[in-house]
């Protein structure tokens, strides 16, 4: 089984989270993000100590157990009605994050679209991240050192991602416009992907 799948990828503060929940909400699409996952995990489940961890320190959770985690949450999501994965399309927000995971979802992924949200703006993404950590009390967003280590984790092994995927699949959108609008150029995008597909 293939999952048809549109990619959320950026920096830590570019505003996948807030797409995909958006987009999570609309009927034929199913938003899986991969930060919360870990976060759902109980604290004394042996992988939510292992997250605990890595994420704390600004690093990657290891691929295996992330995979492992990735495939029991969508088998489950399926199992309990929330993902139909014969008709939805899956949102996949901060996952795969390096070109391994990549390459370890390859046979499971039918990867239509990468729309990389972009913010030139450093200064402005360390702003967001320090606002949710109240609101969201997120750990990792508190610390100003663990901060600017995801940031250098996304620059050295997230970002290689987009070359795995090419400029083919790849749609830039610039992270600073109004959440509506980077929301319309992620939607416009999808429907130029469903009609070329009606014509097939
Ligand atoms: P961010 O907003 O920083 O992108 P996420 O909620 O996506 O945050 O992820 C929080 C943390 O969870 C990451 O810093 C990392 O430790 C861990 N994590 C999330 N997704 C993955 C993944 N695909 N592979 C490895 N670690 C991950």
């Amino acid at each position: 089984m293939t999952y048809k799948t549109v990619l959320l990828f950026g920096a830590p503060g570019s505003g996948k989270g807030t797409q995909g929940k958006i987009l999570g909400t609309i009927p034929g699409f199913f938003h899986f993000a991969c930060g919360d996952a870990f976060r759902n995990l109980r604290i004394d489940d042996p992988l939510g100590k292992i997250f605990i961890e890595f994420s704390s320190k600004g690093a990657l959770v290891p691929d295996e157990s992330t995979i492992e985690l990735w495939k029991k949450n969508i088998h489950a999501s399926t199992s309990n009605g929330s993902f139909h994965p014969e008709r939805d399309t899956l949102v996949l927000d901060g996952i795969p994050r390096n070109p391994r995971q990549a390459e370890m979802l390859k046979t499971m992924l039918d990867v239509r679209a990468v729309f990389h949200l972009t913010c030139p703006d450093k200064q402005k993404m360390v702003e967001r991240l320090q606002r949710r950590a109240l609101r969201e009390n997120r750990l990792d967003d508190a610390n100003m050192e663990v901060i600017h280590r995801r940031l250098e984790t996304y620059e050295q092994e997230t970002k290689p991602v987009l070359d795995y995927y090419g400029v083919k699949l790849v749609h830039t959108i610039d992270s600073t416009a109004s959440p509506m609008n980077v929301l319309r150029s992620i939607l416009n995008h999808i429907a130029t992907l469903d009609s070329a597909a009606a014509k097939v």
